[in-house]
């Protein structure tokens, strides 16, 4: 069970990825994962064409997704796996959640042309697979295609974060909107890439324990943005908060990810996989 090669984070053209989740699931299986979800941001579009593309290349196959959550004035992701994508409350309040995108895109491309970069909101626009979900990531390639930056490296160190040309404060869904969501359309919720989060240890530890009020039972502790020392420590912290453990390559794009599909490690022991518990909502590839 822990050495499956289960990849249960990646993003289609249906958010901020360059692969259609046809592309996707044939790399996938390329690549030998076993078990597979999709979990495109804020949006379950792309579900029924990844089961079907699971099942046409012989994957099996997890529903997911990945919601934007506003937690101690940070931006925090929450991915939901084994989610029902036709679950009404949950189609509404991703809807709802990606409403505010637009306006945010249009302040983006306003606070980059007050430094001299003319032109950012109609070429993010023209990268975005879906005119709902104009990302950052969208932004950030515009910028390196342009040549305002040499790579995605160093977009997210001058532009796009705060404090810096091109920061727009946003807010998001709350967590316990999104973690209730995610449980309503029969999925489990999981706090995607905790490394990655600029709180405190209290801060952690208050987000790991509101997290799990609202009905949240898993956490990534492998994920592409993971050393050695987070995969320790998450680890750990699953442990101690009593969490399942996910796997996830969080991959994007060939040539931009440094993780490729199913390329992690395996899980440390004395975890217990989030897919042990998701074994009834799994897609089985025929
Ligand atoms: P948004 O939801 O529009 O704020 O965009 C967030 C996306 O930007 C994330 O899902 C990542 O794909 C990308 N992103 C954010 N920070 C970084 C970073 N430091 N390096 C590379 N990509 C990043
Ligand atoms: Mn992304
Ligand atoms: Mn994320
Ligand atoms: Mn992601």
């Amino acid at each position: 069970m822990h050495s499956l090669n289960a990849d249960l984070h990646c993003h289609s053209t249906v958010s901020d990825g360059t692969l259609s989740p046809e592309q996707l699931a044939q790399r996938a299986k390329a690549c030998g994962v076993a078990l597979w979800a999709l979990t495109d941001h804020d949006e379950v579009a792309g579900q029924h064409r990844a089961a079907a593309a699971a099942r046409a290349v012989g994957l099996d196959y997890l529903c997911g997704v990945e919601i934007s959550v506003t937690f101690a004035e940070q931006t925090v992701h929450i991915v939901g796996l084994g989610i029902d994508p036709d679950d009404e409350a949950l189609c509404r309040g991703l809807a709802a959640t990606r409403a505010g995108r637009d306006r945010r895109a249009r302040a983006i491309g306003d606070s980059l042309a007050a430094v001299g970069i003319d032109g950012a909101l109609d070429g993010a626009q023209a990268l975005a697979g879906n005119p709902e979900m104009v990302t950052r990531t969208h932004f950030a390639r515009w910028l390196v295609a342009t040549g305002f930056c040499r790579d995605g490296h160093e977009v997210f160190r001058k532009y796009l974060v705060r404090g810096k040309p091109g920061y727009v404060a946003h807010q998001w869904a709350t967590l316990r909107e999104a973690v209730q969501w995610i449980g309503g359309a029969g999925g489990i919720a999981v706090i995607a890439h905790p490394g990655r989060y600029k709180v405190s240890g209290s801060e952690e530890w208050a987000l790991f324990e509101e997290f799990k009020a609202h009905g949240g039972r898993a956490v990534e502790v492998l994920t592409a943005s993971h050393g050695d020392a987070e995969v320790a420590r998450y680890a750990a912290r699953a442990r101690e908060h009593g969490l399942l453990a996910s796997r996830g390559s969080d991959f994007h794009a060939p040539g931009e990810s440094r993780v490729d599909l199913g390329a992690l490690p395996a899980l440390p022991d004395g975890l217990t996989p989030v897919w042990s518990e998701l074994q009834a909502r799994i897609a089985r590839a025929a």
